[in-house]
């Protein structure tokens, strides 16, 4: 009830406001003060943000909208191309080549940038020796003919933030020996000293460790172990990754349906977690926005065969079921979630931020199974 109650006092106050920059370029153009404005709650919801974020009090002649390209774009490649050359991007929860995180280092790459990737430490010896070895050589292979270059591989746990977090158990653990800084604060810091600053970061990870327990079976300790590993992970990363990402920056994190819509078997507190994530997506994305001018978006991507993905049991059913009853009868590939995360941190979406952005082949927006027997009664 009081979440209930909380969305709709938000709803109320979303509707009071978004006649407000409407009111007020029309009252401008006719010359007339912002106090005569009819809207007291929009104009006294509005002055706090002014105040703590808008010193020099915010003039709507200001802002300029172009329909011409500026000079500096003129100057760009030809056609409207990703053009991520001279940025640096962090990836986060990159393992193997099959997961999304992998996917979207390629697209990345292959739009110019540098990458650089975070790999959990209990599956670092492997990915590195797979990498070394050219296990994944075929995969990386980008469009122009050349392999993907993974700059560096940091060893990262996302679960933790400093290393005073770390509990012993964990410190002692022989899937940690060998590693070092590898807590979210240690690992900004590492990459400040090595590159000074990054321009991309990307949050590809999930954890729930009570996944296949549905949430009425689902412990404290495993609920919360989804939420700290799979949301709290996005927010620290990007805490400590901010003082470094150059104005103008974006981050990505990666999110499922199962946020909105119930999914049975998607459980242990994983659907609480995305959906955190997918709030968080949105209060970020103004808090770094005003910060750093940092944009922050998710993307809602539909089923893929990842190695998490497999941990929880059914996903061969939920690809089948994609393909049957989404708009667009297709497999997904993870490179069509590389290439709009490319789209995504790149100055093409200067515009986009706090957004949840659908790479499903359109599931999301069914509201019936089309194969379901019920429909051929
Ligand atoms: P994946 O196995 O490739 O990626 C998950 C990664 O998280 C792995 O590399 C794993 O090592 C890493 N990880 C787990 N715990 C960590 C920790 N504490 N610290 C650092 N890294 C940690 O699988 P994926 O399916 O590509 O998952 C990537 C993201 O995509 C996740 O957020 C997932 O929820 C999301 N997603 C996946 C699907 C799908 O069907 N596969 C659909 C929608 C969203």
């Amino acid at each position: 009830m009081a979440a209930m109650a909380g969305a709709s006092l938000q709803m109320a106050a979303t509707r009071q406001c978004v006649g407000y920059p409407q009111r007020m370029s029309r009252l401008e153009t006719r010359g007339l003060a912002q106090t005569k404005l009819g809207c007291s709650s929009c104009v006294s919801s509005a002055q706090p943000l002014q105040l703590s974020f808008a010193p020099a009090a915010l003039r709507l002649s200001h802002v300029v909208t172009r329909a011409m390209a500026s000079e500096s774009q003129r100057n760009g490649p030809p056609g409207l191309p990703i053009d991520l050359r001279g940025k640096r991007a962090f990836i986060a929860g990159v393992a193997d080549d099959n997961g999304y995180g992998w996917a979207i280092a390629k697209a990345l790459a292959a739009a110019g940038a540098e990458i650089l990737v975070g790999t959990w430490v209990p599956a670092l010896n492997i990915f590195e020796t797979s990498l070394r070895r050219g296990k994944f050589d075929e995969s990386r292979l980008l469009p122009d003919g050349s392999l993907m270059e993974i700059t560096k591989v940091y060893p990262l746990d996302a679960v933790y933030d400093t290393p005073e977090d770390v509990p012993e158990d964990v410190k002692t653990n022989k899937r940690y020996a060998g590693a070092s800084n590898w807590t979210v604060k240690e690992v900004a810091e590492s990459v400040k000293n090595d590159f000074g600053t990054i321009d991309i970061l990307v949050h590809s990870l999930a954890n729930g460790p009570e996944v296949t327990k549905p949430l009425l079976e689902t412990s404290r300790k495993g609920y919360l172990a989804s939420i700290s590993a799979s949301s709290y992970s996005f927010v620290s990363l990007l805490q400590h990754f901010l003082p470094i990402m150059n104005p103008g920056g974006a981050s990505i994190s990666l999110t499922y349906i199962a946020s909105e819509r119930t999914i049975p078997g998607y459980g242990g507190g994983m659907s609480s977690a995305k959906a955190a994530l997918e709030s968080d997506t949105r209060v970020l994305a103004f808090e770094a926005g005003r910060k750093g001018k940092i944009r922050v978006n998710t993307i809602s991507a539909g089923p893929l065969g990842s190695r998490a993905a497999k941990a929880i049991g059914f996903i061969e059913k939920m690809i089948n079921y994609s393909y049957t009853n989404a708009p667009l009868q297709k497999e997904l590939s993870a490179d069509e979630v590389g290439s709009t995360a490319a789209f995504l941190v790149s100055p093409l979406a200067s515009a986009v931020t706090g957004s949840v952005v659908y790479v499903d082949n359109g599931l999301n927006t069914m509201g019936l199974a089309s194969d379901s027997p019920s429909l051929s009664l």
